[in-house]
C-alpha cells in the first residue's frame, strides 16, 4: 500500500530538498511550492510538480495558508510536510490542513499548540515528571511580581517570551537594579516579534550545555528516542554547530533521560517527531522547551542511528507503526553538523548574492544538505542558512579530523559565508576537548 499519493512540501531550501529525497526513495511524488523569488531554486527544479504561491516576502508566500492549501487541492496532494520554520509549528495551519482532508505530517494540532506556549509546555512536562529550570510558575504580570520571583530563585535571571522562538524576547537581569529594564525590553521585543507580550522568568544558568533529545512516536503509543544532540555552540541563542552524542554525557545519563522522556511522551499521547530541549549543568537536566517538528540539526541523529527521520515522519503520519523498539536502536560513532550561512563571518550581516563557484566536499562519512548550485542567487528574503555539512566517524576525534578535512575541501565563492568561522572553530583547543558551554562561542567569536 502506498503511504501517500502525493506530498506537498510547504518549505524551501535545503529542507525542501531533504524531504523530496525521502519521498523519492519511498516512491511518493512531490509538489514544490515557491515564491516568485525562488522560481529557479533547486527545490523547484527537482520536484515532480511545482506551484508558485506568491511574491517574495514569506508572509505572502511560504506563510500564505490559503495559497498553500489551494496548491494542494489543484495538484491532488494528500499530505503536507511543513519542514522547519515557516508554518511547521502553526497549530491553526495543521488544523486547516486536516479540515481539508489532507494529512499534516507532524504532531496533532493540540500538541503543537501546547508546546508553542512555553509556559503550558513547562507545566505539562513538570506534571509528567520532567525536571524544569527553576522559575516563575507561569506568566509574570508585572515588575513587582518579577522582583518577587527573582528574589526567590536568585539572580541572575532570564526573562523569556511565552511565545518565544529563535532566541528573541530573551533578556538577562544580573541583579535587582537591572530587572526593570530587562523586563520592559523583553516584553517589547516579545510583542513586536510574536504579537504577544507575555513573559516568564527562569534562573539564568551560568555554564549549562544545551542538550536535546530526539524522539519518534507512532499513533499506537510506541515512543523511542534517538539519543541526544549537543547544541551548546550558539551565537545570540542560535545554534552554529551541533554534535551527537554530547561530549559531556555518559551513555547511562542518555539512557536515564531517554527513559524519562519517552515515558512522559507516551502518557501525553504525542505522535510523530519531536525534540525536547534541556539545559544540562552539574549533572542535572532542566527542560526548557519542546519543538514539535523536524529540526535543522536532525541529520546528526540520523548519522549515529541509521534512521531516516523524514521517512519515519511520513510513515507515522500515514498510520504505520514504528515497527521497532528502543532496544533495536543502536548508537554508532559520532556525528557533527556545521551550519553554513550566507553571512559575513565577522559581522554576521547577511550576504545574499550570486554563487560563482560551488564545490561541496565528499569522501567517506561526509554529507552535505544544501540547495546551492553554481550560478544560484541567494535571495535576501529568507533565512541565511545555505548549507549543512555533516560528518560521521567512529569516534569524536575521527569526526573532528574528518570535519577539518571536509571544511578545507568546501568551496563556496561569490558571496561571503561562515565557512571561515567553522574552520577556526575546529582548530580551537576547547572545542577539540569538548569543553564548552552555551556561553563559550560568544566569547570565541569576540576574540577575532
Ligand atoms: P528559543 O525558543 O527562542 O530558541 P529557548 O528556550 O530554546 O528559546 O532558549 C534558546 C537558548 O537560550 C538556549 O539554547 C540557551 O542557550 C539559552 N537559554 C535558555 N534558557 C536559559 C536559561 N534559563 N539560562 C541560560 N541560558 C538559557
Amino acid at each position: 500500500m502506498a503511504l501517500f499519493q502525493k506530498i506537498l512540501i510547504a518549505n524551501r531550501g535545503e529542507i525542501a530538498l531533504r524531504i523530496q529525497r525521502a519521498c523519492r526513495e519511498l516512491g511518493i511524488p512531490t509538489v514544490a511550492v515557491h515564491s516568485t523569488a525562488d522560481a529557479t531554486a533547486m527545490h523547484v527544479r527537482l520536484a515532480d510538480e511545482s506551484v508558485c504561491i506568491g511574491p517574495p516576502p514569506a508572509r505572502e508566500s511560504y506563510l500564505n495558508i490559503p495559497a498553500i492549501l489551494s496548491a494542494a487541492a489543484i495538484t491532488g496532494a494528500d499530505a503536507i510536510h511543513p519542514g522547519y520554520g515557516f508554518l511547521s509549528e502553526n497549530a491553526r495551519f495543521a488544523e486547516m490542513v486536516e479540515a481539508h482532508g489532507i494529512t499534516f505530517i507532524g504532531p496533532s494540532p493540540a500538541h503543537i499548540r501546547m508546546m508553542g506556549d512555553k509556559i503550558a509546555a513547562k507545566e505539562a512536562m513538570a506534571g509528567l515528571g520532567v525536571p524544569l529550570v527553576p522559575g516563575s510558575a507561569g506568566v509574570v504580570a508585572d515588575i513587582a511580581e518579577g522582583r518577587r520571583v527573582a528574589q526567590r530563585i536568585g539572580y541572575p535571571v532570564l526573562i523569556k517570551a511565552a511565545a518565544g522562538g529563535g532566541g528573541r524576547g530573551m533578556k538577562v537581569a544580573a541583579d535587582e537594579a537591572g530587572l526593570a529594564g530587562a523586563f520592559s525590553l523583553a516584553r517589547a521585543e516579545a510583542a513586536s516579534a510574536f504579537g504577544n507580550d507575555a513573559v516568564y522568568i527562569e534562573k539564568y544558568l551560568d555554564r549549562p550545555r544545551h542538550v536535546e533529545l530526539q524522539v519518534l512516536a507512532d499513533n499506537a503509543g510506541n515512543v523511542v528516542h534517538l539519543g541526544e544532540r549537543d547544541c551548546s555552540l550558539q551565537r545570540r541563542h542560535q545554534k552554529v554547530l551541533e554534535e551527537a552524542g554530547s561530549p559531556a554525557l555518559a551513555p547511562e545519563a542518555r539512557a536515564a533521560l531517554g527513559a524519562r522522556v519517552t515515558t512522559a511522551l507516551g502518557k501525553l499521547g504525542y505522535r510523530n517527531a519531536g525534540t525536547l530541549e534541556f539545559l544540562y549543568q552539574d549533572g542535572q537536566f532542566a527542560f526548557i522547551e519542546m519543538n514539535t517538528r523536524l529540526q535543522v540539526e536532525h541529520p546528526v541523529s540520523e548519522m549515529i542511528t541509521g534512521i531516516d527521520l523524514v521517512r519515519e515522519q511520513i510513515r507515522i503520519a500515514s498510520g504505520e507503526p514504528l515497527g521497532y523498539g528502543q532496544k533495536d536502536i543502536r548508537f554508532s560513532g559520532h556525528a557533527i553538523e556545521c551550519r553554513i550561512n550566507a553571512e559575513d563571518p565577522q559581522s554576521f550581516m547577511p550576504t545574499p548574492g550570486q554563487i560563482a563557484v560551488y564545490h561541496p566536499p565528499g569522501g567517506p562519512g561526509v554529507r552535505v544538505d544544501s540547495a546551492l548550485y553554481a550560478g544560484y542567487v541567494v535571495p535576501p528574503y529568507y533565512d541565511s542558512l545555505i548549507a549543512k555539512l555533516i560528518v560521521h566517524a567512529a569516534t569524536r576525534e575521527d569526526a573532528i579530523a574528518r570535519l577539518a578535512r571536509a571544511l578545507d575541501e568546501f568551496v563556496i565563492d561569490g558571496i561571503q559565508t561562515t565557512l571561515p568561522l567553522h574552520r577556526r572553530l575546529v582548530e580551537a583547543a576547547d572545542f577539540r576537548a569538548g569543553d564548552y558551554t552555551i556561553h563559550w562561542l560568544e566569547r570565541f567569536v569576540a576574540q577575532e
